[in-house]
């Protein structure tokens, strides 16, 4: 007797395909078994799928048959069945809650669960013959080699930490661990997990971290903590610089259980872990944990949703949360219930200096043009010259440049929306991202006729040439001259280059480091005592609205620098220095007491009057054309077609803007915002107009790539 069983392949995006097809079998398998199966030439590898009401109801797998779609043009046709080919021997079926997790991810950022599914497997999987496959199975495990790594001396736990230990044992959270730079988080995930793994034989944990090339300490952590007892395999890692060989192996260990502990980047949010029972999501206001490209997921909200659905903790750390889950674990006030998340504070740092001490460099009393203030200068000779490590932090990425009059102290404004608008060089116009309103750019300031208005935040270009020049007198206590060195995503371009560079600064072997954020992540460089932000002005007035939380968790990350070594602070104390148009902006005032909360309590005050997140949802649609018009063109239709929805639901589209960075290699980028105050609303709304755009697309033949980004990072 033969079955109809419904599997999930990954068709091409826009094929119409939604990703189940229906295959014929002589066994019945069970949901979650992995199968190759024949779709027209081809073989794929494909997982059997049950229906998983409610979120498979936008998609209709029986209605799809396997030959190709063309039982869409004619109903009438019978439906021609193919054999599944193999299943895939050896791995057991994936649960029914990463089937759930996975249906969840798709239908929320409006991909095809398909092609969720299948990214979420490693590629061998896919890509390894039958005979290739049956060879890996055959393969003896290496016999384990014992853990050599020192082992750790294991610190008693302060009373913060003892505290937010007893409230993740008595509660179900999730939580928002918000402890400072240095106030020992890393230690709270350890002891956390340590409970869970004592407490259960099979228990696993997955622990998220940003970029894993840039926190080698904290896997080094871990392994130093549970190897020695739980063995040399227990931890596996799963980020996309494994080999796919390794990341086979390491998905396997998770999904067998036989890895208790997977460390891993936004990535392992999908890893299949059938004894999940902790999961850590550390920095969690890192915007890397935001997926840009196919399906735009966020880990760390696809981590707390997972912890909801496998009934495992969630732990979300950081010093600086996201102004997003800083409101989710707001505490309770007389007229309001608390937020859904519980707020666990470590204020103190453990065992180290003291932070440093902020100073504030007015650029408006420098001579015009100034790089370096004299003061700071002289700072940074008198550190290097005693053998202390300085840390130059640019902030040149990612900020859309607004106009500025530096006599006056015009922007650019928009008269319609709390937001600056942005200056495209390209046709010379002022852009609000918002609202779209566009004027050319003026010839002379608005506000004072000054002639000489200009992008703010320029000229860093040459900065690391410029600082040799300066400091080419300056020697090291040694007699040496000083070594310089930058890094930026331009520098760590090759393979290995950033792990080298850093490898470089903890020995000591650089003196001045220059880059961008990715030097303010938790690198423990021990002899720094002195961090420069030269540039940071951009953020304040960016049309990005979350450009000042990030600038504000990049600088109080950066002053995390220094000061880690109490011994290094005998001399003098730690400093960090901002050089500022705008020195008595609250963000500053904030960041001189390393003070969060107040940052995040005026922040949210702003968005809560913008009606900006975490007050409102948002979604983006992106298209690609050769021209503009053509981009705009179809953005614009989409909204038409969406209209009368749109009003029922209360959800408001805003008309089609050219995106900040408007041309790339020789293709037009257009967007539009949507926006609604409901979640659920936003969600009804997108899953309707889907089709719709799909329908809009097919008459609008010159885009070339569109799609919808649901809560972007970026706006
Ligand atoms: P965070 O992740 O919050 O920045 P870490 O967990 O890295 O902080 O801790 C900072 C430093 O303090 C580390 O060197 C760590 O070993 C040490 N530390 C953490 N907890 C304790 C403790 N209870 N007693 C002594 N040292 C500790
Ligand atoms: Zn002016
Ligand atoms: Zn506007």
């Amino acid at each position: 007797m033969s079955h109809q069983i419904s599997v999930m392949v990954h068709t091409p995006a826009h094929s119409g395909i939604g990703g189940a097809l229906t295959y014929e079998s002589d066994v019945m398998h069970a949901p979650g078994t992995l199968v190759r199966v024949p779709l027209g030439s081809r073989e794929l590898l494909g997982v059997v799928w049950d229906a998983l009401a409610p979120h498979a109801a936008t998609e209709q797998p029986s209605l799809r048959t396997a030959d190709d779609t063309s039982a869409s043009h004619n109903p009438a046709a019978p439906l021609q069945l193919r054999a599944i080919t193999c299943v895939l021997e050896g791995v057991a079926p994936l649960s029914a809650h990463w089937r759930q997790l996975v249906q969840f991810a798709a239908s929320y950022y409006q991909r095809s669960t398909g092609e969720v599914a299948l990214a979420a497997l490693p590629s061998q999987l896919r890509d390894l013959s039958t005979e290739q496959w049956a060879r890996r199975l055959k393969r003896k495990p290496k016999a384990v080699a014992a853990y050599e790594g020192a082992t750790q001396h294991i610190p008693t736990p302060t009373q913060e930490q003892a505290q937010a230990l007893r409230d993740i044992a008595a509660h179900k959270g999730p939580f928002l661990l918000f402890g400072n730079t240095g106030s020992g988080k890393t230690e709270v995930y350890l002891r956390a997990a340590e409970s869970v793994l004592e407490g259960n034989p099979q228990a696993q944990i997955l622990v998220m971290v940003p970029e894993i090339n840039l926190t080698p300490q904290l896997e080094e952590r871990f392994r130093a903590r549970f190897c020695p007892q739980w063995g040399a395999d227990c931890l596996v890692a799963m980020h996309s610089s494994l080999t796919p060989a390794q990341r086979l192996k390491n998905w396997l260990a998770a999904h067998n259980g036989e890895a208790r502990i997977v460390l891993g980047t936004r990535m392992a949010v999908f890893a299949s872990m059938p004894h999940l029972q902790l999961i850590v999501v550390d920095e969690e206001h890192d915007p890397s944990y935001k997926q840009q490209e196919g399906a735009r997921y966020s880990a760390r909200d696809l981590a707390v949703y997972r912890g909801q659905l496998e009934g495992a903790q969630v732990i979300l750390g950081s010093a600086t949360p996201s102004l997003e889950s800083w409101h989710h674990s707001r505490p309770a006030t007389a007229t309001e219930p608390a937020g859904r998340y519980l707020r666990l504070a470590m204020p103190s740092r453990v065992g180290q200096g003291a932070l440093p001490q902020v100073r504030r460099v007015d650029m408006n009393r420098q001579p015009y043009k100034t790089v370096f203030s004299s003061h700071l200068l002289q700072a940074m000779r008198e550190r290097v010259t005693r053998g202390e490590q300085i840390l130059v932090l640019l902030n040149r990425r990612g900020y859309a440049p607004v106009l500025h009059c530096t006599d006056c102290g015009w922007k650019s404004e928009c008269p319609h929306c709390s937001a600056y608008r942005v200056f495209h060089k390209l046709d010379r116009t002022l852009r609000c991202h918002h609202c779209g309103f566009t004027q050319s750019v003026p010839r002379a300031c608005p506000g004072c006729g000054n002639l000489d208005i200009s992008p703010l935040g320029r000229g860093t270009e040459q900065l690391e040439e410029h600082l040799a020049k300066l400091l080419a007198d300056v020697r090291r206590p040694d007699g040496q001259a000083l070594t310089i060195a930058r890094i930026d995503a331009d520098s760590t371009r090759l393979k290995g280059e950033l792990e080298r560079q850093l490898a470089q600064v903890h020995a000591g072997a650089v003196d001045v480091l220059v880059g961008t954020q990715m030097i303010a992540k938790g690198h423990d460089f021990r002899r720094v005592t002195l961090v420069a932000a030269l540039n940071p002005d951009g953020a304040l007035f960016s049309s990005d609205f979350r450009a000042p939380e990030r600038l504000f968790s990049l600088l109080m990350q950066a002053a995390g620098r220094a000061g880690r070594d109490a011994a290094m602070q005998t001399v003098s104390p730690c400093e960090m220095w901002v050089q500022s148009f705008h020195t008595q902006h609250p963000l500053f005032e904030a960041l001189k007491q390393h003070d969060y909360p107040a940052f995040a309590e005026q922040q949210l005050k702003e968005r809560a009057e913008a009606s900006l997140p975490p007050f409102s949802f948002q979604a983006l649609v992106r298209a690609e054309a050769r021209s503009q018009e053509a981009a705009q063109g179809f953005l614009n239709a989409a909204r038409e077609a969406g209209a009368a929805w749109a009003e029922e639901l209360l959800v408001d589209l805003y008309p089609a803007v050219p995106m900040t960075i408007q041309r790339v290699a020789n293709v037009e980028r257009a967007q539009m915002l949507i926006e609604c105050s409901s979640r659920k609303a936003l969600q009804r709304f997108l899953a309707h107009w889907q089709t719709e755009l799909h329908t809009v697309r097919n008459a609008h033949r010159q885009v070339i790539r569109w799609a919808v980004d649901v809560d972007p990072l970026a706006i």
